[in-house]
């Protein structure tokens, strides 16, 4: 790799935080090199050379501050977040949450990358890491096996691991409408009807259930042992699990009334809008490793999806993240070379919004020590100040990576929040907000 200590920052990978720590450097006054692999080299789940590319769910979470993900969002907005300001324009009708077209929102943040000033994109893959310069780790749980080995030798530990796979994505024009409603969970009159309802019988359940369970499953090496992130379990693990446990998780029918029958169905196949088109639908929480042919046959169990056309089917991929807990202080720094941060799903971070969160902590934290200034820790009772000091402070032993929650925060007895939880949500996020309104008036000083 070019020598580019005294030029500027490095950032390593082109995804979700990395995009976002090289915008937040850049902003800064700091020249950035963004290093990105692709097209010449692929990971196997990103099918396209944009920067941010989204590679499952288009949906960054509900947008409401009484859940987490919500006021993670919030808080990107005040601090600037390139990848969430884009989100918001990309935003696909999703309920209360924000869906994004996956296309646009990852080509738009190719273009602001592109035109800015001070960012060099370099398509190359990474084998060695720099030295003597401020570099940010950002190549995701699908890190080239290169430079993983390199990455490896650096930790001197293993890698943890976990799987994590994709849900199938549907041609618009191949579902049958006649077995479907319009509605979004809880929706009343004045509510946008945004997802398609497939709804099932209780024979239509038992028999989709049950074929899940006894699929044939794409087959995982010898030397894997099968550990899911349990916030995106594969459908037939889930099955598994008991013939009712989807119908309590991705397929509950709560909230939801068929207009034909005026009942609640005894479950429900939820499709999710995937483009601005409206062309492409993905199967909400069907993520999955069955075979391609298993899932052929399975799905069209489902009577909207007799006739279904696959654009693309779900896919199991490996997760691979350090033990953050262990290696970074929590300014997102390597403990034993602090000119290295680690920052997106290599770091633990899970969820897109949260990636996002990791790479504009890193970015700010780069820029500053490039400008020799003080790195920050992010304040506690907020959710990413919460976020980054779980994943540097949590047991390593039992280190997995994390979504944003409200059981990140600490809470106690005089903090005298509400009891019931809608209200106890909202005053926690009330209160993280002001504080991110301080940090943000606090950072930004002289980066008008
Ligand atoms: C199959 C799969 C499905 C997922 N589904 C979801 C989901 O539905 N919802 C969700 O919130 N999260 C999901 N995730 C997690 C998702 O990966 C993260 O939320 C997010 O994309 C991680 O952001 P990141 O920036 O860390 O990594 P990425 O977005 O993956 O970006 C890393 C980038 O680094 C590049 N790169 C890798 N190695 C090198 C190298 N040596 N040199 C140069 N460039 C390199 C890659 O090409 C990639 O562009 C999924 C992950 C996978 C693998």
């Amino acid at each position: 790799m070019k020598d580019c200590s005294k030029k500027g920052v490095i950032v390593i990978g082109g995804g979700l935080a990395g995009s976002e720590a090289a915008w937040q450097i850049a902003q800064r006054g700091v020249p950035v090199f963004l290093y990105e692999m692709r097209p010449f080299e692929t990971t196997g789940a990103h099918s396209t050379d944009h920067l941010a590319e989204i590679v499952c769910s288009n949906s960054l979470g509900s947008n409401l501050l009484s859940n987490a993900s919500g006021l993670l969002l919030q808080e990107l907005r005040i601090l600037n977040s390139l990848l969430v300001r884009i989100a918001d324009s990309c935003a696909l009708p999703a309920g209360k949450a924000l869906a994004v077209d996956r296309e646009k929102f990852s080509l738009t943040v190719t273009q602001h990358i592109l035109k800015h000033p001070l960012i060099t994109l370099i398509r190359k893959e990474v084998v060695d890491l720099p030295t003597g310069t401020v570099c940010i780790i950002a190549t995701g749980p699908l890190t080239s096996p290169r430079f993983a080995e390199k990455l490896q030798q650096l930790i001197q530990s293993p890698f943890l691991y976990f799987y994590d796979a994709l849900c199938p994505l549907i041609d618009a024009h191949s579902i049958d409408f006649n077995y479907t409603f319009k509605a979004s969970r809880y929706s009343d009159s004045n509510s946008s009807a945004d997802y398609i309802n497939c709804p099932l019988t209780q024979d239509q359940y038992i028999e989709l259930s049950q074929e899940l369970a006894q699929g044939e499953r794409v087959k995982l090496h010898d030397f894997e042992k099968e550990i899911f992130f349990e916030g995106c379990l594969p459908i037939e693990i889930m099955a598994k699990r008991g013939l009712h446990t989807l119908r309590f998780g991705p397929l509950r029918p709560t909230g939801l009334i068929d207009p034909r029958t005026k009942k609640r169905p005894y479950a429900v196949v939820q499709l999710r809008q995937d483009n601005i088109a409206a062309s492409l639908y993905n199967m909400v929480g069907f993520q999955t490793n069955l075979t391609f042919k298993e899932q052929d046959r399975i799905f069209r169990i489902i009577p909207a999806l007799q006739k279904a056309e696959f654009v693309r089917y779900g896919q199991l991929h490996r997760n691979t993240f350090i033990n953050s807990p262990k290696l970074l202080f929590p300014t997102l720094q390597f403990k034993i070379l602090p000119l290295l941060f680690f920052a997106g799903q290599l770091a633990g971070f899970e969820g897109y919004a949260g990636n996002i969160a990791s790479g504009l902590v890193a970015g700010i934290n780069g820029a500053r020590i490039f400008q020799g200034q003080e790195p920050l820790v992010f304040p506690r009772q907020t959710i990413i100040g919460e976020l980054v000091w779980y994943m540097t402070h949590a047991e390593p032993e039992y280190f997995q990576p994390m979504k944003a929650n409200f059981g990140l925060f600490n809470v106690s007895l005089e903090d005298n929040l509400p009891q019931d939880k809608i209200s106890r949500t909202l005053a926690l996020s009330q209160r993280s907000l002001k504080k991110i309104e301080a940090l943000a008036r606090q950072i930004n000083e002289g980066y008008s």
